[in-house]
């Protein structure tokens, strides 16, 4: 068993930002891979966030449609396996992709189905996030909570609150929150990447989620760094992205491995694939060569990914004795 073969876990990748080049071959015939590299990868580095995010438009334009959607669904889950993903949360925010007529719920139901198709084709388990986005109205966020509450136990497994935190406060979004504590859905939110602890500090108290997107520069507040460890607080650690979108300078300066070391539980993931160029497989590669990890790190991480999943007690029993089975070599 090594850093390819060992089954991976993975929760926080964005779907509208993991188009491989044959999928955008086949929704826009005639693009060059040139021409794909420089319109769907995001610039390495990308000058701030907003830059990150903004790469993510030329996805989002061919998923406008339920074809489209479907493809660009099928197309991860043959990323996820080559992968050894056993069991993945894929996110994405279904407003954004009303442009051409669908309905919200037309957009749910259409990847939901192509994950139907696709969980028997690969033998992947995954459960759908649905994103509000920092920059949404009120009434934009309370309507993604209400697909979320609508869905779930249909397939969509949680709620997120996505994109530029730097520039949009928290405020249009606690109800939709509200919503979703009181139908007992778990949610997480991305935080601690393009502010620091205060973020973090307000995230946790006005979201409450379970897990945070990213989190990282919780690393900045030993106090934020107890409070995460006691009340075990689940990071969604993302680190090409990170260095990507210049949180740090390089992966050598990543807090992943303090908080690791610290004892706060986490995970690695890709975020976009395609707008980081990678795999997680390449991630804990870049994790192992920097920072020396074993195999066993790696194995604890996942134990700890699904212990932090939107799923059931039962469902997280039955995942851990799959998973536990799988690396048993180890
Ligand atoms: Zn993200």
């Amino acid at each position: 068993m090594d850093l390819a073969t060992i089954p991976k876990i993975e929760l926080h990748v964005h779907l509208d930002c993991s188009l491989s080049y044959q999928v955008v071959q086949q929704l826009r015939p005639g693009i060059t891979e040139a021409e794909y590299q420089s319109q769907f990868i995001a610039p390495f580095p990308s000058q701030n966030l907003g830059e990150y995010i903004h790469t993510a438009s030329h996805g989002i334009e061919l998923m406008q449609d339920r074809p489209g959607l479907q493809a660009v669904t099928m197309d991860l889950f043959d990323q996820l396996a080559k992968d050894q993903v056993i069991y993945a949360e894929i996110r994405f925010a279904p407003l954004e992709h009303i442009v051409q007529g669908l309905t919200p719920e037309a957009v749910v139901e259409a990847v939901l189905d192509a994950m139907t198709a696709a969980r028997n084709q690969y033998g992947i388990q995954a459960g759908l996030i649905l994103c509000t986005l920092r920059h949404y109205a009120a009434k934009q966020s309370m309507q993604t909570a209400q697909l979320v509450v609508k869905y779930h136990d249909k397939g969509v497994c949680g709620f997120d609150i996505a994109s530029d935190e730097a520039h949009y406060p928290v405020d249009n979004h606690v109800q939709a929150f509200q919503l979703i504590h009181d139908a007992g859905i778990p949610c997480t939110a991305h935080a601690g990447e393009a502010r620091g602890p205060d973020s973090v500090w307000e995230t946790l108290q006005e979201f409450q989620p379970a897990r945070l997107g990213h989190g990282v520069r919780a690393v900045e507040d030993p106090s934020l760094l107890r409070y995460l460890k006691e009340h075990r607080i689940f990071l969604e650690i993302c680190p090409t992205s990170n260095v990507q979108t210049q949180v740090y300078p390089s992966i050598d300066e990543h807090p992943i491995n303090e908080l690791y070391r610290f004892g706060i539980p986490l995970c690695i993931n890709t975020d976009g694939r395609t707008l980081s160029n990678t795999t997680l497989q390449q991630e804990y590669q870049r994790v192992e060569k920097t920072f020396g990890w074993s195999l066993e790190d790696f194995v604890q991480c996942n134990i700890a990914a699904i212990e932090a999943a939107f799923l059931n007690d039962h469902e997280k029993e039955e995942l851990k004795t799959l998973y536990i089975s799988l690396s048993g070599s180890l």
